[in-house]
């Protein structure tokens, strides 16, 4: 097939669709501005890299915001989270494996070979990979409407000499754990009256207010098994202190500015625990019996050290309470540059259902720049290597239309 495709952005959802369509017959041309593929892959990986999770659909769909439960049920049925596992398998020669959590990772320690392997196939497909190409403006050359496409697309990079394609995926990405902001590549967008949504910190720490003792005796400690709960529900899990406040997916998912609660012995009830405490003969304070009965974690027992000072709480009933319910008072979260998602995007009424940019004939959208957002366990991956298969069927179906030519290079 004569026709050329610009893919923009070589994350999981750039790969993904340039591996969909050199599969297909397309010459492909990757762009990445950065001088490696994948950065954020490897940034994933480095605490291992969690593909995928083993929620059935149903449940798997209603994890993802920013378009129906339905939406999203037919673009994981159209490339599956087995179906993505067996990709990585197959294709990517990586073994994978289901962890306790439900999450399905990649058995290397690193997306090291996971990356490397991925570039191997495409290079060997026909890719052709242009780092260090920033994309900065798109110029159509007879810019028309949805019914009357523009036939070339001239892409232009900063320092560089524009090239021309049949058609374009951009796959840019989201707003986390960049080092530029604001995002830069919002600014293509507007000579087309397309507005992006700004970018929100989404899945990230929040800073909580407690002394500075407490920082220096838990840091880097773990809160074990505890259920956290605010205004926005309950979730149980694992929570970790960090130099400002608390980590983790019970917190990422349910963190609001205001005072949450934490739950430091959740599989006992308050009888149980006040049992215990009770049973202690010696004459000791509510919080010594606590050391002594009920085998906190380091970071639980700072935890309640520290927010107990300067509250006098001298009923074991009163104690008891509170391990249920320590009040924890979360000030802020972090900030983009530290979040593992964001919410903010390209938002979908621009697409057309093929994922075509409406105002944009030939230039396609997918992967986490669009406006969506999914908690942490797999489904921010997932969500954009399936979104990116369903962009290169588009970019198939437009290519195969009446009104598609080719360009020559
Ligand atoms: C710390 C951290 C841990 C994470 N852990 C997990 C995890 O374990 N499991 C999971 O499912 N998800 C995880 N994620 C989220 C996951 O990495 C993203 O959902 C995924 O990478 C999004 O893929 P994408 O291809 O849409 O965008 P990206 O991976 O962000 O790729 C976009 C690419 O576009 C390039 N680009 C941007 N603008 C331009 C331009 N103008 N010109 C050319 N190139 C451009 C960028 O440099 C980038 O390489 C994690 C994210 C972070 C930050």
């Amino acid at each position: 097939m004569n026709q050329s495709i610009a893919i923009v952005g070589s994350g999981p959802a750039g790969l993904m669709a340039a591996d969909q369509l050199l599969n297909l017959g397309y010459k492909v041309s990757l762009f990445e501005r950065r001088g490696a593929i994948g950065r954020k892959l490897f940034i994933a990986g480095s605490s291992g890299l969690n593909i995928t999770n083993s929620a059935a659909v149903s449940e798997f769909a209603e994890a993802y915001s920013g378009q129906s439960v339905s939406f999203w049920s037919s673009i994981l049925g159209a490339f599956s989270p087995a179906e993505w596992i067996s990709f990585i398998e197959t294709h990517l020669d990586q073994e994978t494996f289901l962890g306790t959590s439900g999450r399905y990772f990649i058995k290397s320690k690193t997306a090291l070979r996971f990356v490397r392997n991925w570039r191997n196939r495409l290079s060997k497909l026909g890719c052709q990979f242009f780092l260090n190409h920033e994309l900065s403006k798109i110029q159509m050359d007879s810019f028309g409407t949805h019914l009357s496409p523009a036939r070339t697309i001239q892409l232009h990079f900063k320092d560089r000499d524009p090239q021309t394609f049949d058609a374009v995926i951009l796959a840019l990405g989201g707003g986390a754990w960049e080092t530029e902001y604001p995002i830069p590549w919002p600014q293509i967008f507007s000579p087309f009256q397309i507005q992006v949504q700004e970018f929100e910190p989404s899945n990230v720490g929040w800073e909580i207010q407690l002394s500075s003792d407490f920082f220096k005796e838990a840091e880097g400690l773990p809160l074990k098994n505890i259920v956290f709960s605010s205004n926005k529900g309950s979730k149980k899990g694992d929570l970790v202190v960090t130099s400002y406040g608390l980590e983790g997916t019970p917190i990422y998912q349910l963190g609001t500015g205001q005072i949450c609660y934490i739950d430091l012995k959740p599989d006992l009830t308050h009888a149980e625990i006040l049992n215990k405490l009770s049973r202690i003969k010696e004459n000791l304070s509510p919080l010594r019996r606590v050391k002594k009965a009920l085998n906190l974690s380091k970071a639980g027992e700072a935890l309640l050290f520290h927010s107990l000072k300067g509250k006098s709480l001298s009923s074991l009933e009163g104690m008891v309470a509170y391990i249920k319910k320590v009040p924890v008072e979360l000030t802020r979260p972090r900030p983009l540059s530290e979040s593992i998602s964001s919410t903010g995007g390209l938002p979908f009424l621009n697409l057309d259902d093929n994922f075509m940019i409406k105002n944009m004939p030939g230039v396609f959208a997918t992967g986490e720049m669009l406006d969506w957002d999914a908690p942490t366990g797999g489904y921010l991956i997932q969500g954009s290597v399936s979104l990116a298969r369903a962009a290169a069927k588009g970019v198939q179906c437009f290519l195969s239309g009446p009104l598609s030519k080719s360009t020559s290079h």
